[in-house]
């Protein structure tokens, strides 16, 4: 089993800097052996498969994918545990993981070990290719109630040792852990590690001198990379994943966007059930390779992509994706209906404004909490709602919303992810 894991490894290290077309074949090769799994073993794709009129057989070229119909979250939540379970695959060998439910029920996610170990090495491809070594030690800043924390025995041996941290807790008490630990690696959401920045430039020394931080699964906001850059002394490196399909892509040394692993995955950009051109916003639909025991055929994230057509100067064959939008945050629903990426409501820095969050809790009606710093008059309230009423006239033509400004002693985090949410939407649709 190791020397299989270290070749795959090897691999996969080696897949990375194969041409863009040897790449597609071996995805291809592996998209059909998953749709034929998940035809013969699962029921949801079984009958999905059928309300189309298509057989495994049909998926002649890569460009056939689009035949089988698209899956969302929620309807995928609202299958029975059995019918979107292989069931050639025994569940209680399987490792069970939850999604943040930052959209209401957390699901879970049931990973063969073959799979979950193919996800550790595809993230080690990630660390080891920015330049971690093996000896160094990782400070993995997350909700570790739900965070899958065993130990791997090369762990034990002090290979890429690995320290978990609360999310939740204060910056204090994490820098503090911190400091214990010494990490050459910190690994975390960018919004815990951004307040971690903002922590080390109030004390006005850095305490920690980690070598590389790596932030996954929250937008990075404008100015949020550059406060992280000063404060620790690094360039980070963003890791865009999902629990149900692991990493989709990441941020290689010459930072020039994000690499899609798509020896690992099927990435579509998607407007109107239609590929965007490059350069365009798309949905992102992902299909997970390698989810033999819950498969992940063309399931829809939610989250917005930037397809790019430009190849990265590092020579990788994995091309690239331009930004990401979304992520634990909720698109907000104009009184017109059209639906609004959170981005464009994130607030530039309005000075006064420590931390905040914008809830719709009506069609019509935006109320933003915000944590004041010292700041902080009268000017700030003022300017938070120009750029509201701004944001809403350049969408919608005028301005339809109502805006209200509530001070607040703390934004709490998710209840069930431990991530920061700014753009919460009470409304789903109209
Ligand atoms: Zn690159």
């Amino acid at each position: 089993m190791v020397i299989n894991a270290l070749y795959q490894l090897h691999m996969l290290r080696r897949n990375q800097w194969l041409p863009l077309y040897e790449l597609k074949q071996i995805q291809f090769k592996k998209l059909k052996a998953l749709i034929s799994h998940a035809y013969k073993n699962v029921v949801y794709y079984h009958k999905l498969f059928n309300s189309v009129n298509i057989k495994p057989d049909d998926i002649k070229t890569p460009g056939d994918i689009k035949k089988i119909p698209v899956t969302t979250k929620s309807t995928f939540k609202s299958q029975p545990l059995h019918e979107v379970i292989a069931r050639n695959v025994d569940i209680k060998k399987c490792v069970r993981r939850r999604t943040s439910g930052s959209t209401g029920v957390p699901l879970y996610i049931y990973h063969t070990w073959q799979n979950k170990v193919f996800q550790t090495l595809m993230n080690l491809r990630i660390l080891l290719d920015n330049g971690v070594r093996y000896g160094d030690k990782i400070a993995h800043i997350t909700d570790t109630r739900h965070n899958w924390s065993q130990e791997y025995w090369f762990q034990r041996l002090g290979i890429f040792r690995k320290y978990f941290i609360y999310a939740a807790d204060t910056a204090e008490k994490q820098l503090k852990v911190l400091k214990d630990i010494k990490p050459d690696v910190i690994y975390g959401y960018s919004s815990s590690t951004k307040l971690l920045a903002e922590e080390i430039k109030k004390r006005g020394r850095r305490e920690i001198n980690p070598r590389f931080i790596f932030c996954n699964a929250e937008l990075l906001e404008p100015g949020e990379r550059e406060l992280i850059n000063l404060a620790f002394g690094v360039e980070l490196i963003d890791v865009y994943g999902a629990v149900e399909v692991a990493d989709i892509a990441w941020e290689c040394p010459a930072h020039e966007g994000y690499h899609l692993n798509i020896d690992n995955l099927v990435i579509e950009f998607l407007k109107d059930g239609k590929d965007v051109l490059p350069g365009k916003e798309g949905i992102i639909v992902c299909t997970n390779l390698h989810s033999y025991a819950m498969p992940f055929i063309r399931y829809e994230l939610g989250d917005i992509g930037i397809p790019s057509e430009k190849m990265c100067s590092c020579g990788r064959g994995l091309p690239l994706m331009d930004l990401i939008r979304g992520r634990a945050d909720d698109f907000i629903i104009m009184p017109d209906g059209k639906s609004v990426s959170p981005l464009v409501f994130i607030i530039p820095s309005i000075p006064g404004i420590g931390q905040y969050r914008i809830i719709q809790n009506r069609i019509d009606n935006l109320l933003v909490q915000i944590v004041p710093n010292r700041d902080f008059s009268e000017n700030t309230t003022t300017a938070l709602k120009e750029h509201i009423k701004r944001v809403t006239e350049e969408i919608s033509g005028k301005n339809t919303i109502n805006i209200g400004v509530v001070k607040v002693d703390d934004i709490p985090r998710d209840s069930s992810s431990s991530k920061l949410r700014r753009v919460i939407s009470e409304i789903k649709s109209i």
